[in-house]
């Protein structure tokens, strides 16, 4: 799995079919299903009808070499993940993706053959979630690969979530649980490192399946939108974790104007995850807070809506809101406190 495998395929070059055989062939089998999307691929712009509903709009920039290895990160899910960490970003908006556009810079070193895979991903995600694939742009590039998605929601102007509505005596929730996506990194790098030294050795990554499946294959929570209108509860404050909850938490609590304690004792972990922190000789609770690309939600409800969420297995209440002045704290399991640090993913350190 380490390998590249599209390097060992009869490999046709993306030369023979031109730009637009290409956008062509890597977009017919995209199917449209929602009733917004007037206009999908084909013409100069697509054309979306949301009617009373508000729009919302992100996106998002891959390159090669700086947000993914393709060493061990296979296309297909490279193009399913380039979709999911798009839509966790309308999810956080309370919204509900709906379409997306996709633009990719290609180097000669790509043959179709890879590229049919990154839009098998591409394709498997729009499926998945239901959203349409309505546009994009397709170029060349001089040396790698670049990929860049653009996701569109909708949602009632009463849903929407912003980070700025969190106050104090709410709690901090989180969906799922943390930190894996960055242990399931740890363990592919480290993995592709023996396997620079020994090309013969395949690693057995039996042990370590749902943390690199976190890392390789994560999932947007479309799905907890509609799990809290069930509930009745309207987050005050929603965010993705993509950087790690010590960050997000940090945007919330800036944007919000209060402050936050977060309880160690609170955050939730998977069993793999923590054996593979102790195997890596590695503080587990830093991790948790630090680690990026789990792509749950971290939210603020009001106090009185605790019991709804109390029992929840998606849910862990992992902290409180507090005034501006307190600051921000991890409390630990030792009830010490300790100022929160983002010390989450920076685009320009390494
Ligand atoms: P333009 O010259 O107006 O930029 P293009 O020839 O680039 O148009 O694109 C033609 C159509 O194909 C447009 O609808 C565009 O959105 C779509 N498209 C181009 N590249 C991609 C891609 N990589 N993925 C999906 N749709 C694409
Ligand atoms: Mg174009």
């Amino acid at each position: 799995m380490l390998e590249n495998k599209n390097k060992n395929k009869n490999a046709t070059s993306i030369a023979q079919l031109g730009e637009f055989g290409l956008i062509d062939h890597i977009t017919k089998n995209f199917k449209l299903e929602h009733k917004s999307t007037l206009k999908g691929i084909g013409d100069d712009a697509a054309v979306l009808d949301f009617e009373s509903k508000k729009a919302v709009l992100t996106t998002d920039l891959l390159i090669e070499g700086v947000h993914f290895d393709l060493s061990y990160m296979p296309l297909k899910h490279l193009g399913y993940k380039a979709v999911v960490v798009n839509l966790s970003d309308v999810c956080a908006m309370n919204a509900t993706p709906t379409q997306i556009t996709v633009s990719i810079a290609v180097s000669n070193r790509f043959p179709l053959e890879a590229i049919e895979e990154l839009y098998a991903g591409i394709q498997k995600a729009c499926e998945f979630y239901k959203v349409d694939l309505v546009g994009g742009d397709t170029t060349s590039s001089t040396t790698g690969l670049m990929i860049s998605v653009t996701a569109v929601g909708q949602a009632n102007e009463e849903e929407l979530v912003y980070r700025s509505g969190a106050q104090e005596n709410d709690l901090l929730v989180l969906t799922g649980d943390i930190g894996s996506a960055y242990m399931g990194l740890q363990v592919l790098e480290r993995e592709k490192q023996v396997f620079l030294v020994n090309p013969n050795n395949q690693p057995d990554l039996d042990m370590y399946s749902y943390i690199i499946e976190r890392q390789l294959k994560p999932e947007a929570r479309t799905d907890i939108k509609g799990l809290l209108e069930k509930l009745n509860i309207r987050p005050t404050s929603m965010i993705d974790v993509s950087d790690g909850i010590s960050s997000e938490i940090m945007h919330i609590c800036k944007a919000s104007e209060v402050g936050c304690n977060l309880y160690e004792d609170k955050l939730p972990l998977d069993p793999q995850f923590i054996n593979v922190c102790e195997e890596f000789n590695i503080d587990s609770t830093t991790i948790a807070i630090n680690g990026g690309e789990d792509y749950e939600l971290l939210f603020t409800i009001k106090m009185e809506d605790f019991d709804k969420v109390k029992a929840n297995p998606h849910f862990s209440i992992i902290g409180h809101i507090t005034s501006k002045s307190e600051g921000l704290h991890l409390i630990t399991r030792e009830n010490t406190k300790i100022e929160l640090k983002a010390r989450g993913w920076n685009a320009w350190n390494d």
